[in-house]
């Protein structure tokens, strides 16, 4: 049924023709399709992915071409879900694309994010992540939060009742902010943490596979380091869990 396409994803003993078939019948929520998100939906879609939901409201800038790499020159100007969608069904035509030029909040995330398997973080900013951190916990569905800018990158996995949410482990989500155009953002920060928000998400996915725990990565040394973190049952937002 896969034959020779995904012939080196299914010779993986951690992926396997039932792992092919997981991920064909699972839905992936990006919410954010800069560079991290690029690199996250780039692979879902690589490795068959049933189905895909993309939101975002920017348009291509000539400033991001040199780290997102679902756009080129000639998308400048172009809706980012419109020129990724293009790019995303030019590898794999067997992925079903939708797509919302919008900014997610807490009116319209269930509309979009509904039914999902997982949702992947690819946003610039904690407003957002607190959009998806309060939304999992409500509806139970997985994500995946990510962070990069600078050299440096963060990714988490994160179950509700499973594992510690963003305030479990005292994320402020209004704290003042960097921003990529003010500190710059070395490419490859962005390209390592999409694909191990990929590799998170796929490891749960297919086999349940959970550590709580969040990834700090610094792509200028480079380096990769493991925190373990935890449940606090206390937690004004997922404490209720049991
Ligand atoms: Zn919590």
């Amino acid at each position: 049924m896969f034959s020779l396409r995904y012939s080196r994803m299914s010779a993986l003993k951690e992926i396997g023709i039932d792992g092919l078939e997981i991920l064909q019948k699972s839905t992936v929520s990006i919410i954010g399709i800069g560079a991290t998100g690029s690199s996250a939906a780039d692979l879902f879609v690589r490795n068959g992915i049933g189905n895909m939901r993309i939101a975002d409201p920017d348009s291509v800038d000539i400033s991001n071409i040199h780290r997102q790499s679902l756009y080129d020159e000639n998308d400048v100007g172009d809706l980012k879900v419109e020129a990724a969608r293009k790019r995303l069904v030019s590898s794999n035509k067997g992925t079903s694309i939708e797509v919302l030029p919008q900014k997610i909040n807490d009116d319209n995330v269930d509309r979009f994010c509904k039914g999902s398997s997982i949702i992947i973080d690819g946003s610039d900013n904690m407003e957002t992540r607190r959009v998806l951190n309060s939304y999992s916990v409500t509806s139970g569905i997985p994500w995946v939060f990510t962070s990069a800018i600078g050299t440096v990158g963060q990714i988490k996995l994160i179950v509700p009742g499973k594992t510690a949410c963003l305030q479990c482990i005292n994320v402020r989500f209004d704290s003042p902010e960097m921003r990529c155009e003010d500190v710059g953002v070395l490419a490859s920060a962005p390209y390592i943490t999409g694909s191990l928000a990929w590799t998170l998400a796929v490891n749960y996915l297919i086999r349940g596979k959970l550590i709580d725990e969040i990834i700090y990565l610094d792509a200028g040394v480079p380096e990769i380091v493991h925190v373990k973190t935890q449940r606090d049952h206390s937690c004004q937002m997922c404490g209720n869990i049991p």
